[in-house]
């Protein structure tokens, strides 16, 4: 029997939503295929709060952290690290030939907005990227406020959203963020495969100017063949009919604010349940992710049987990513997840350590 996944991505697929992967192909040069897209760009934009430009890109997320800063880097990047993939994001912008300073916070931490301002008034920085949801440490950063001392500046504001997009709002226009990207195997519960990003006008127009931006992710090439109402390379078919299907049951079954309430809901639980029996990881409460929680191991459980354990009764459980694998696991709650699952979870493992 398949297992129940509580490990921040890939999540569950709701059983409906993988059989729409089975339909039959079709050629991604005709009507049918574009009629796809096109209905699949139009939720997400919905889901995104945007009009700007929506692209899909048959990739990881992490992909679309590399389109981001080929497009969008010409002079210097500020890369604001606070965690595993926030960090990445630096070896990805320097990795791509890219000027770039590492603003490397302790894992744990927000990113505030007092320390962008900081950063960004040296004039040094033509692009700034930082992630929303921390997955390595459930920390959530105050991105509205973040986004206001952005908007002082004429710098490109990359964000990845990858596991907080379609589990926790995030509201594209009003923020101004100029790169918005995130993959489709965390709080949007479909499977892997797919990334998808926001790009606004002025990125758009920037971009034009930066040299070296490759050939796979260049959002000039996207742009053109989007006006076609295609891809330029042969996307992931399936996996859009699926796409397309599991945004009307997000827009329209549950609702988008349902469904953020759901997470918070989710987020509220396992919060209290860590307080109770161990503690947040995170610095500040205030800061905890609503999809993914990062507990301190602080009765020095061994989480590979506790794993084990897990998995006997059916559950798949995520381990501290990184350096912070030892110290702590996390506890997914994103996707489609119910609460009642999540409670059931959470007794296997107060069942399994006697707490
Ligand atoms: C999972 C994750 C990524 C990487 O996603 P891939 O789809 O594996 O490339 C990047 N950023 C965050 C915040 C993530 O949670």
């Amino acid at each position: 029997m398949a297992k129940k996944l509580f490990i921040p991505g890939p999540v569950d697929v709701s059983p409906e939503v993988l059989a729409k992967m089975s339909e039959p192909m079709v050629g991604h040069r005709g009507r049918e295929f574009s009629s796809i897209m096109m209905s699949t760009i139009e939720k997400l934009k919905k889901l995104m709060f945007t009009e700007n430009t929506v692209f899909l890109s048959t990739s990881s997320s992490t992909g679309l952290m590399e389109a981001a800063v080929r497009n969008c880097v010409d002079k210097k990047c500020l890369n604001i690290g606070n965690g595993a993939f926030s960090d990445r994001w630096h070896e990805i912008t320097k990795s791509n030939g890219k000027e770039a300073d590492f603003l490397s916070l302790d894992w744990g931490k927000a990113v505030t907005p007092e320390l962008v301002d900081e950063m960004l008034s040296t004039g040094e920085y033509d692009a700034l990227t930082m992630v929303h949801n921390e997955t390595s440490t459930g920390v959530t950063s105050p991105l509205s406020e973040i986004a206001e001392v952005v908007r002082n500046y004429d710098v490109s504001f990359l964000v990845d959203t990858v596991s907080s997009m379609a589990g926790i709002k995030v509201e594209v226009d009003k923020l101004g963020i100029d790169v918005c990207l995130f993959g489709v195997q965390k709080a949007m519960a479909l499977p892997p495969g797919l990334a998808v990003c926001s790009v606004s006008d002025r990125a758009m127009e920037k971009a034009k100017s930066v040299g070296n931006r490759g050939y796979y992710f260049d959002f000039i090439t996207f742009q053109k063949y989007l006006k076609k109402e295609q891809t330029p390379t042969t996307p992931a078919i399936p996996l859009l009919r699926a796409m397309d299907y599991q945004l009307d049951r997000i827009l329209n079954k549950e609702g988008l604010e349902n469904r953020f309430r759901r997470h918070e809901r989710m987020g509220n639980l396992t919060r209290e349940w860590a307080k109770k029996n161990f503690s947040l990881f995170p610095e500040e409460e205030r800061y905890c992710s609503n999809t993914v929680t990062c507990i301190s191991n602080t009765r020095g459980v061994d989480c590979n049987e506790l794993k084990q354990k897990l998995a006997d009764r059916g559950y798949v459980f995520a381990n501290g990513y990184g350096k912070l694998a030892d110290r702590t696991f996390r506890i997914a709650h994103m996707g489609d997840r119910t609460i009642g699952e999540l409670k059931e979870y959470l007794s296997a493992i107060e069942e399994i350590l006697g707490l």
